[in-house]
Parts: structure tokens; C-alpha cells; sequence
């Protein structure tokens, strides 16, 4: 009896332990006041080069954006930098890490990438990526978004304990830039007012990127208000629901 109690006990508490905890992908919606269908373009430029047709698109048409950068993309798109550098009106910089590490600590992979797995490389990631983004642009990054969106509950408490919000989203437009142009133009043109959308301008050679950039201008035609997240205010996190999970890395 006392043999049988000890072993569910073990076995609950096996169950329990942070090994099999789950990670959090927060949401984030934008506060809508007004009529206009306000949509906020984030993009991730984790690793890699730069997507001219995305980048292109905001440029000519003056759409404003929040682009997450981490230290290795600055690094590798010099030209590119510039260019952001040039326009602090449409584009606001924060922070997508070091390496693009995830912020996870309870399991060693999330999407096949290795994981920070402590604490102290999940700030290690974090404070890397701001003091290039800092060197670099000379402002501090007031948002953060790991690699892959997702967090174990500890980092994510960590993370937002250094002063960050951590930038979730509402749509993800295209999936890790893994999804055909087609789709994609169709999820980043069915945005609603309020949204928070992800995607990736550091893709150059995947279809998704033609189909952010047709997407952009459908929502323009529309009659769509492009907002960056420092110039909006915009919901606390929560916590997606498993069924909205989706690679966003
Ligand atoms: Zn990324």
C-alpha cells in the first residue's frame, strides 16, 4: 500500500516537474480606439540576408514597421542597417536576440534549434541583443521577441523582470516564411483592426516574402493604418491556446 502511494507520488511529481512544463507563446493585440483598421507589421530579421521586395514595399510607400533584429543579422547586413538607420520615421528597432537562441529553458530543442536552456542564457541572448542594437543604432529596445516566439514561464518572468515587453502577435502571416506566396498574401490581407502580425523580411529566397509584400499592399488599397508598436498602445500578453500554435521563427 505504502509502496504503491510512494510510487504515484514519485510519478506525479516526475509528471510535474519543469522537464514537462509547458512554454508559453503570448498573444498580443493592439488597443483600438478609433475606426480606422490599425495593423501593426512586425518582421524578424533572425539570421540571413534582407527580403528587398518587403523592404522595398515600406520604403516606397512609407509604411511604418517594427523590425526584431538580432546581433548575428546586424552583423551580416551592413547596407541594410544603413537603410534602417536612415529612416527612424518608419522603422522602429527592437530586440530578437544574440544568436537566435530560444528563450526556453526546460527542453533542449523548440523547432529543432537548441535551446538557451538556463536562465543565464536566456539573458545573456537578451542583454546581447541590446547592447548591439544599442551600439549600433544608439537607442535601448523596449520589446523583446525570442527566437521562435515561444517561452518557458521562467524566461518569459525573467525577460519582462529586465524592464522588456515581450512581443507577442495575432497573425502569423507566414508561418517562418514557410508558406507559399499565395497564402500568405491571402492571411496578411484578411488582417482585422487591432492585429499584431508576424512575419519575415529576412528571406529573400522563399516565396513567402513576395506574398508579405502583396499582402502590404492589399491592406494599403484597403484602406488598412500602419502602426509600430512604440506608437500604439496594445494589450497585455496572454497566452495563446495550444490550437494557435505555429512555427514563428
Ligand atoms: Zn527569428
Amino acid at each position: 500500500m505504502y509502496r504503491l502511494a510512494f510510487a504515484a507520488a514519485v510519478l506525479c511529481a516526475t509528471l510535474t516537474s519543469p522537464v514537462f512544463a509547458k512554454d508559453i507563446e503570448p498573444a498580443l493585440h493592439l488597443v483600438h480606439a478609433g475606426p480606422a483598421r490599425e495593423v501593426a507589421l512586425t518582421f524578424d530579421a533572425c539570421s540571413g540576408a534582407v527580403d528587398h521586395r518587403i523592404l522595398d514595399v515600406l520604403l516606397n510607400e512609407r509604411i511604418p514597421a517594427t523590425i526584431f533584429v538580432t546581433s548575428r543579422w546586424l552583423k551580416r547586413n551592413a547596407e541594410t542597417v544603413a537603410v534602417l538607420k536612415a529612416h527612424p520615421d518608419l522603422f522602429e528597432i527592437e530586440n530578437h536576440g544574440d544568436h537566435h537562441i530560444p528563450a526556453v529553458t526546460d527542453r533542449p530543442q523548440v523547432f529543432g534549434i537548441a535551446s538557451a536552456g538556463s536562465l543565464e542564457a536566456v539573458r545573456a541572448e537578451v542583454d546581447g541583443g541590446a547592447q548591439s542594437i544599442r551600439r549600433v543604432f544608439a537607442i535601448t529596445p523596449h520589446w523583446f521577441r525570442g527566437a521562435t516566439a515561444r517561452y518557458s514561464t521562467d524566461a518569459a518572468t525573467a525577460i519582462e523582470a529586465e524592464g522588456y515587453r515581450i512581443a507577442g502577435y495575432s497573425l502569423n502571416a507566414d508561418m517562418g516564411a514557410s508558406l507559399p506566396a499565395a497564402s500568405v498574401a491571402k492571411r496578411l490581407s484578411g488582417a482585422k483592426s487591432g492585429d499584431v502580425v508576424i512575419a519575415h523580411i529576412n528571406q529573400p529566397t522563399r516565396s513567402a516574402g513576395a506574398g508579405v509584400a502583396a499582402g502590404i499592399l492589399a491592406l494599403k488599397q484597403a484602406g488598412a493604418v500602419f502602426v509600430r508598436l512604440d506608437a500604439t498602445e496594445s494589450e497585455p500578453a496572454t497566452v495563446a491556446p495550444p490550437a494557435a500554435r505555429h512555427p514563428a521563427f
